[in-house]
């Protein structure tokens, strides 16, 4: 039976355009199927903040940072915490991976047109050793235009090769099976679903209006994570993290499935590493939800007070902006999935942070004169803000007392003490005076502010949380919100999926979340942050080379 193109792609995510257009470049016929409909192309990065990790840029030098290739692969490394067998594969991309981030990776993307916000942020600080979890300098380098800027390029030059004819794309088209002959892939089959013109991000109908089936020499399957489907990733859940949270919220829409990937096992398809994932800490319901339970993560500065339910300060060094699943460990480890910060009006100000494209209308709108404000305003940003005003965890009063009186009423569960809370906040500013101090947590504010970037935009200057003049206070009730799946399917440098009995499955590649971002898991145990999408661009492209060159 003849081809329908040389090779299909499963999902139009950003992984699957890279692939798709590396290989429509290198004049190959390609289609690219999609459960969603046209208007949501780009998947889970449209909504991104455009957050990359680059190591070693111009950016970094002008603010100062001295970093290096040895240094992020030492930090990587630390994060990674690589301890199976089946590491093989997700190690060889992790140093792969850092060296295109420290090589040619910015030039790359600048010679599409892309370009990047000049003050770098500092996620994932750590605070352990040097050889431990974290980035030792900021790396976070923001895109200008945010997701939306990031999915630009490829989106463009995919459009190019449809007008070419090298490029079709299939909306609303759902893969149910790889069509396998002899153990090799040779396409796809699956449900044609009703057209649906529903908002981008939005769930669509799941009503099936007919079927098909393409053939290819190869299929790369890019379809994303499981971070929609709370049921996979609670089956998943690791027994290192405590059990399964109850409550979870959203941080990605619902076409985050996770289908495909157990379509791709019952292929033969090698999924490993499935216990590994990436959950935030400081989800926030959103008060203007565009899929289900959507919640929105807040990007802390360090200077908010973090208490779990009982009302007990997060042990150092698990203060705002440290280690994401050291605090995921800690807060499951209370019996309770939920925490809270207790800030200031001047650390709201100058500290909060929301990821998503939509939360950044300044960035993603490319407007210097908004983004500005960022460090001239009064107020918080507008979306943060709004967030105060309307959102459902936020709760803002003149006095401590109120507040956490207040506190307990919203959490219903009655557990936090006012003495309890004041002596904690009181021993606290007590340090600030000095710039020398024992609390771990202000002698990182203090370090923060040596940076120039966190100095300007991203850290509040040292101040006592119960000065009047720096309030209104106000506490944040902080939800786990589901995001990143880390292991995927095993793959080689060339995103060749291996099977269950250690072969390559002839025609199968993989890429994007879907691979765990590559050889099945390249963030072993943690991430360093702005490193999903990058992993996107670096797993599509070499699983649309490869896969451009094997198809002769
Ligand atoms: C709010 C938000 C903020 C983020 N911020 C950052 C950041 O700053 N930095 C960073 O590095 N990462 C960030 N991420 C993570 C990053 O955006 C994702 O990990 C990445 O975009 C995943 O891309 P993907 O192509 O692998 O999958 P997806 O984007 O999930 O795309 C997969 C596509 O496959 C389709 N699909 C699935 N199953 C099927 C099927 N059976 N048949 C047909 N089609 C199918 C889906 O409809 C979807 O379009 C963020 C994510 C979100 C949601």
């Amino acid at each position: 039976m003849a081809d329908d193109a040389d090779v299909i792609v499963v999902g139009g995510g950003l992984a699957g355009l890279v692939a798709a257009t590396e290989m429509a470049d290198a004049g190959k016929r390609v289609i690219v199927v999609d459960q969603e409909g046209e208007q949501s192309l780009g998947g889970q990065a449209f909504w991104s903040f455009g957050g990359l990790f680059l190591v070693d840029s111009p950016e970094q030098r002008r603010l100062g940072v001295r970093d290096s290739h040895d240094l992020a692969l030492q930090d990587w490394m630390g994060a990674a915490g690589f301890d199976r067998d089946d590491d093989h594969w997700p190690k060889r991309w992790a140093e792969a991976y850092v060296a295109f981030a420290a090589g040619e990776k910015r030039d790359w993307l600048r010679a599409m047109g892309h370009r990047i916000f000049p003050v770098v942020g500092w996620a994932e600080r750590g605070g352990y050793d040097a050889m431990g979890h974290g980035n030792s300098v900021p790396r976070f380098h923001v895109t200008w235009g945010t997701g939306p800027g990031i999915v630009e390029p490829f989106e463009r030059r995919a459009r190019e090769a449809e007008r070419n004819g090298r490029l079709t794309f299939r909306f609303r088209h759902r893969v149910d099976t790889l069509v396998m002959t002899n153990g090799a892939v040779e396409g796809v089959s699956g449900s044609v679903l009703e057209p649906d013109p529903i908002e981008r991000g939005k769930s669509s109908s799941r009503k099936v209006v007919g079927d098909f089936t393409l053939r290819a020499q190869a299929v790369i399957v890019a379809s994303g994570g499981i971070g929609g489907n709370h049921d996979l990733v609670r089956q998943n859940w690791p027994k290192r993290l405590g059990e399964p949270p109850k409550h979870m919220i959203s941080g990605v829409p619902e076409h985050v499935d996770g289908r495909m990937i157990g379509i791709t096992e019952a292929a033969g398809g090698r999924l490993i590493n499935r216990d590994r994932m990436w959950h935030y800490v400081e989800g926030i319901r959103n008060w203007n939800p565009i899929w289900p339970q959507h919640g929105i993560r807040i990007l802390p500065g360090p200077s908010s007070m973090w208490f779990d339910a009982t009302g007990k300060r997060l042990p150092a060094p698990l203060f705002p902006g440290s280690d994401t699943l050291g605090q995921l460990h800690y807060i499951m480890s209370t019996g309770y999935d939920y925490s809270w910060f207790i800030l200031t009006q001047s650390i709201i100000k100058k500290e909060f942070a929301l990821s998503g494209s939509e939360q950044n209308p300044d960035l993603t709108g490319k407007s210097w004169r908004m983004t500005i404000k960022r460090a001239t305003n009064k107020g918080a940003p507008a979306p943060v803000e709004a967030f105060k005003q309307n959102g459902a965890d936020f709760i803002v009063r003149d006095n401590l007392q109120e507040l956490v009186s207040a506190m307990n009423a919203l959490s219903g569960d009655n557990l936090l003490k006012l003495d309890h809370i004041t002596a904690q906040i009181e021993a606290r500013d007590r340090e600030i005076t000095n710039p020398y101090v024992k609390d771990a947590q202000v002698m990182n504010i203090h370090n923060a502010r040596r940076y120039i970037g966190d100095k300007l935009i991203r850290t509040a200057k040292p101040h006592r949380i119960l000065d009047p003049d720096h309030g209104p206070l106000i506490a944040v009730k902080l939800n786990i919100l589901t995001r990143k799946t880390l292991g995927g399917f095993e793959t080689d440098l060339d995103s060749r999926v291996f099977g269950t009995n250690g072969q390559i499955i002839q025609g199968l590649y993989a890429a994007g979340e879907a691979a765990g971002f590559g050889g099945g898991g390249m963030h072993g145990y943690r991430s360093l942050e702005g490193t999903f999408l990058g992993g996107c661009l670096f797993s599509g492209r070499n699983a649309g080379r490869a896969a451009a060159k094997a198809t002769g």
